[in-house]
């Protein structure tokens, strides 16, 4: 096992400290992180430190550890799902996505998922680990550099549940906001989560203007608790007052996301009752037409009820859009990821 330290799991100061134990001044770590902006991460390259500082650091350290597996390319819009390898031959996915004019990469937090949503492809390949924060980062680094374009986005929704993986994620935030590191603003970012509503409280409080996504997909408990076992912890009122918190004290709307599968949560009533409980809210609810999953029974509403439902939702005045599918030739879509890996 590499016992190098992984820089990238290191924040500022942890930086300046490490290089102070090799003997060196704070001034490396600008050095070092100069070198990562600009998409260097062989530390070789680093041709402003003296060779013996660059043989004693490959012998301490790695900028990562990530490696390419596999690449695979959308026909149908250029969405690109990359797997990448880790050290203990853990496979993660991020998917790369075009659209409103700029690149956004959606990354995984987790090695796995337990949260067992009941219609998700992560859920029965069970649960490995957590991501570090270097991890994270290094998806979107390694995505960057491969198509050698600025990221404008990024969405932590891939595999995982972010807010189980909290002190990772928030130095992940952070490093990413820095403008020593990826500089892309808090509000080019979103945190997509079942519903943790503690760690959504917490977050608030974090002072960063993260967009938040919930994963809501059903107007009450009963219908919402057959399909997420995380709503027996947290019910949906105590959901949506951690996010009328969030809301408030971010200045930021919360989206709602809500899978619609035929015959479940798809009826003019639960768009009726899902008005009721967002009167109020500052608030988008993105309708997703279920992405089919072997071996799952649920369907995807059709197009005439996805649209009656929206506009159920508007004459109720919530703002609400169907969302686009990015990648489904690719099994990249939203719950699609590591479905080739699930057995029939
Ligand atoms: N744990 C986080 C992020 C990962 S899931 C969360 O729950 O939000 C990313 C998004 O994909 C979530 O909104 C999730 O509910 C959705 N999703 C999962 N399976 C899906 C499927 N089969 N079709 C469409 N969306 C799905």
């Amino acid at each position: 096992m590499d016992k190098r330290v992984n820089l990238l799991d290191l924040n500022h100061e942890e930086l300046i400290r490490f290089f102070e134990s090799l003997g060196e001044k704070p001034f490396r770590s600008n050095q070092l992180l100069g070198w990562i902006q600009r998409g260097v991460r062989d530390i070789g390259k680093m041709t402003d430190m003296p060779v013996i500082l660059r043989e004693a650091l490959m012998q301490k350290a790695s900028i990562g550890n990530l490696s390419l597996k596999e690449k695979r390319v959308s026909k149908i819009d250029g969405t690109i799902k990359y797997l990448f390898q880790l050290p203990d031959k853990e496979v993660i996915e991020s998917v790369l996505m075009n659209y409103n004019h700029g690149y956004s990469v959606c990354i995984s937090s987790q090695i796995g998922c337990r949260m067992g949503c009941l219609f998700c492809a992560s859920t029965g390949i069970g649960f490995g680990r957590n991501l570090s924060k270097g991890e994270m980062l290094e998806q979107v680094m390694m995505i960057r550099d491969d198509i050698g374009r600025r990221i404008k986005n990024i969405v932590v929704m891939g595999i995982g549940e972010p807010l189980e993986n909290y002190e990772s994620l928030v130095g992940f935030l952070k490093a990413v906001n820095s403008p020593k590191i990826m500089n892309i603003g808090y509000r080019h970012i979103t945190v997509s989560t079942c519903g943790l509503a503690p760690q959504i409280e917490k977050l608030s409080k974090e002072g960063m203007q993260i967009n938040l996504s919930v994963s809501l997909h059903a107007p009450n408990d009963y219908i919402r608790t057959q399909i997420m076992p995380i709503n027996k912890k947290y019910a949906i009122d105590n959901l949506i007052e951690a996010c009328k918190i969030y809301t408030r004290a971010t200045g930021r709307r919360v989206t709602f996301e809500y899978i619609l599968i035929s015959g479940l949560n798809d009826s003019k009533n639960d768009a009726g009752e899902l008005s009721g409980r967002l009167k109020n809210l500052l608030c988008h609810v993105n309708l997703i037409p279920f992405n089919t999953v072997r071996g799952l029974k649920y369907r995807k509403s059709s197009l005439g009820k996805a649209a009656i439902f929206k506009a159920m939702l508007e004459k109720n005045k919530i703002n609400a859009t169907i969302r686009r599918e990015l990648g489904s030739d690719i099994d990249a879509a939203c719950g699609q990821l590591r479905r080739h890996v699930i057995k029939e």
